[in-house]
């Protein structure tokens, strides 16, 4: 489980997370929604520990994110404490990150062997069973430049999927390609999401994706989720004004 509580994040004099409470529970996968600046990508980074909050503590599956004991007393974790509890979480960024000097396959195996400390033999087996998954079996032996940028997604999938993460943060992912690559992209995250128990939390612009995959859509607006629910109450019946607008404007 992944619990926000009363997390606050601001930069400079704009407040963009508001005492945010959230609560995703294992297994689940949320979607993320509403208006560009509304703080959806600040809540992914705060959770990969890429930002600190400045008010309110973060917790995942019992320990805390944003803070370690020490003496007694709760202070902000330490690098050594953010890396160990993240170990288990893994994103996708809009912007693939691929390493451009690497083939594929070490894409794939780099982590798992350097990280996890996993044989290179089992960490290339693992690797051929991702690729076969997002559909690339034929493309390890190249390097990301020769890829289309779908491709270069699914192995930015396959990547993080060798890490084996408990929640997996999605952060528009299909934003940046071209329209004719987005469907291939978004049926291997629904064959993900259909075959592991891996926690989904995903920010999208992407409505049918979010209806397909979701147990439970929430809307954000300003730094507070101001509506949540499952995508047939969200998408069809909403119950806030402001989530109306945004679907009105988006669907
Ligand atoms: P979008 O749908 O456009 O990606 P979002 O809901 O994901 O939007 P965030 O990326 O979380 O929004 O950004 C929320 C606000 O915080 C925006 O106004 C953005 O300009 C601001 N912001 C984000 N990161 C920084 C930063 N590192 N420094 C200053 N301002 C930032």
């Amino acid at each position: 489980m992944i619990r926000f509580d009363k997390v606050t994040k601001r930069f400079g004099a704009h407040t963009v997370l508001d005492a945010l409470d959230m609560t995703v529970h294992s297994g689940k996968h949320v979607t993320l929604i509403g208006p560009s600046g509304s703080g959806k990508t600040t809540i992914l980074r705060l959770m990969m520990t890429l930002l600190k909050p400045d008010e309110g503590t973060i917790m995942f599956n019992g320990d805390y994110l944003t803070h370690e004991e020490k003496g007694g007393r709760l202070v902000p974790a330490g690098e050594r404490h953010s890396r160990a509890v993240r170990r288990n979480i893994g994103m996708v960024f809009q912007q693939f990150n691929l390493f451009p000097n690497m083939k594929v396959l070490r894409n794939i195996t780099e982590a798992p062997v350097h990280v996890l400390g996993l044989a290179k033999d089992a960490a290339e087996e693992r690797a051929r069973e991702l690729l076969d998954l997002v559909g690339l079996t034929d493309h390890l032996d190249k390097y990301p430049g020769q890829l289309s940028g779908g491709q270069q997604q699914r192995v930015a999938i396959a990547r993080a999927l060798a890490m084996r993460p408990k929640v997996l943060l999605l952060d528009e992912v299909t934003s940046a390609l071209d329209p004719e690559l987005v469907a291939g992209v978004l049926d291997v995250l629904r064959d993900i999401a259909r075959s592991t128990d891996i926690t989904l939390l995903c920010v999208t612009h992407e409505m049918n994706f979010a209806r397909d995959i979701s147990d439970c859509v929430m809307m954000f607006d300003a730094g507070r989720v101001i509506e949540f629910g499952p995508p047939e109450q969200i998408f069809t019946a909403p119950e806030h004004e402001r989530t109306r607008e945004f679907l009105s404007a988006v669907l």
